[in-house]
């Protein structure tokens, strides 16, 4: 499109920071609403694929990422009761030299607030939206919690995550499949362990146990490297969790795997555990009149394959891409669905699919895991394609999207969409 847009995006998340960062450098006129009073990252760390690393390429944040995080080359999981080896995908499966990377949470948000701090983004704290409103000009308004109105605006940008109010307003309603099992998070320090820095590592009993240490690099001033530390929690079992006690949970982690006690060390209240719960929830179509769903909004699931956030980056610069080469704003929308349908629906079919072998009350699926996949994951060709999984690079999102990986390999040469304000 040729004109600049006034653009609403709800939310301080990876999404809706993305998002800011690339419609304001495409010579729109941003506005930024979050509900917290001081934006703020929720959670504990998480995986950059070569996926997301992309995106952050184009926005000149991948290589300090890079830096500040620890560069993960394998996921590896072993059955706590039998040891054999449960899962084992290693990123050199792949021809191209690729990795994810470990980031606190923390860290990536710092990254992206800061730059879009640096751009003339209106940021707008302490609001919560409810509702948005289609005024007479055809344009649309926030509503906030509070009726205060704000806008109007060309467009809006729901980014609000999974529990958005405002799916609603998608030309088709979502598909929610609530997941009995969510997961206690924290940080803890790397330093006197000898837990591989390079390397998810998680260990299961059956799918209903699972203890995992994923490292995540430096964050701020701490001078040691971190990892955070996840333990598989049923959502109805929080409160028999909390009334047991940090003791007790703590005596049965090292029962899963003895070698997280100097991690479990750090952890001396239950405070310092967020919980985390998830919903399986897909928008068909990720947009409505005058407004647009990514990230989390438009789609989430349980982080077992370690995408949302890379799915999140996605999104917001195919919505740049779909904005810059549409028309006008309903066919840019429809571009926008377009670009990301396919990525999308495989990677939440794929996330559907795979979470019960690890997260489960089943028998029989962690049996088929532990006896199918180690073989399977052997054959010559299989170990690529989970490689290409996990690294969120199956259906070739990079090349539809013009985007490049970071030059570790290969030095860019061609314009990224995200340079395209600079060259106007
Ligand atoms: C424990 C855990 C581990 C994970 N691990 C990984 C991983 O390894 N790799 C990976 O890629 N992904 C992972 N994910 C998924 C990833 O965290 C999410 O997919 C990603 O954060 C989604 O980003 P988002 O910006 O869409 O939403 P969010 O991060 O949820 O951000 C939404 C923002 O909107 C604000 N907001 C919400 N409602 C309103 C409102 N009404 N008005 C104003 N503001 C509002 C919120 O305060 C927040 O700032 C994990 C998730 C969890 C829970």
């Amino acid at each position: 499109m040729s004109r600049s847009l006034a653009i609403a995006i709800i939310g301080c998340g990876t999404a809706g920071l993305a998002a800011a960062l690339l419609l304001e450098r495409a010579g729109h006129t941003v506005t930024l609403v979050e509900r917290f009073g001081e934006p703020q990252p929720l959670g504990s760390g998480l995986i950059l694929q070569p996926s997301g690393l992309a995106v952050l390429e184009a926005l000149g944040l991948a290589a300090p990422l890079i830096a500040t995080g620890s560069r993960i080359d394998r996921l590896f999981g072993l059955n706590a009761v039998t040891g054999s080896v449960v899962l084992d995908v290693r990123y050199a499966a792949l021809k191209r030299e690729r990795f994810g990377v470990g980031i606190h949470r923390a860290a990536l948000f710092e990254a992206l607030f800061a730059a879009v701090q640096k751009q003339p983004v209106a940021i707008e704290t302490g609001v919560e939206i409810g509702d948005i409103d289609a005024g007479a000009d055809g344009k649309v308004s926030l509503v906030a919690a509070s009726g205060r109105r704000i806008g109007p605006f060309d467009l809006v940008v729901d980014a609000s995550g999974t529990r958005s109010a405002l799916l609603g307003h998608a030309i088709r309603p979502a598909t929610r499949v609530p997941l009995s099992y969510g997961a206690l998070w924290t940080n803890v320090p790397l330093a006197g362990t000898a837990f591989d820095r390079h390397a998810l590592e998680q260990r299961y009993r059956r799918a209903s146990v699972m203890v995992g240490v994923l490292p995540i690099g430096r964050q701020g001033s701490e001078p040691e490297p971190q990892a955070a530390l996840f333990w598989s929690l049923k959502t109805d079992a929080l409160d028999a969790w909390r009334n047991a006690g940090l003791a007790a949970w703590k005596a049965e982690v090292e029962r899963v795997w003895p070698a997280t006690a100097p991690l479990l060390a750090h952890i001396t209240d239950p405070e310092q555990l967020t919980f985390a719960s998830y919903r399986h929830q897909t928008l068909p179509q990720p947009y409505g009149r005058r407004v647009a769903f990514i990230g989390d909004a438009a789609h989430s699931t349980s982080p077992q394959l370690g995408q949302g956030a890379n799915m999140a980056l996605l999104d917001a610069y195919a919505l740049a891409v779909a904005l810059d080469q549409a028309g006008d704003l309903d066919a840019a929308l429809r571009c926008y669905a377009q670009l990301r349908r396919w990525h999308v629906r495989l990677y939440q079919a794929a996330s559907r699919m795979f979470t019960p072998f690890y997260q489960s009350d089943s028998a029989m699926l962690p049996l088929v895991r532990d006896r199918v996949v180690p073989p399977l994951a052997r054959l010559p060709g299989i170990d690529r394609m989970l490689a290409l999984l996990v690294s969120g690079l199956i259906g070739d999102p990079l090349r539809q999207l013009g985007l490049k990986e970071p030059a570790i390999a290969a030095e860019s040469d061609q314009p990224t969409f995200a340079g395209k304000r600079a060259e106007r």
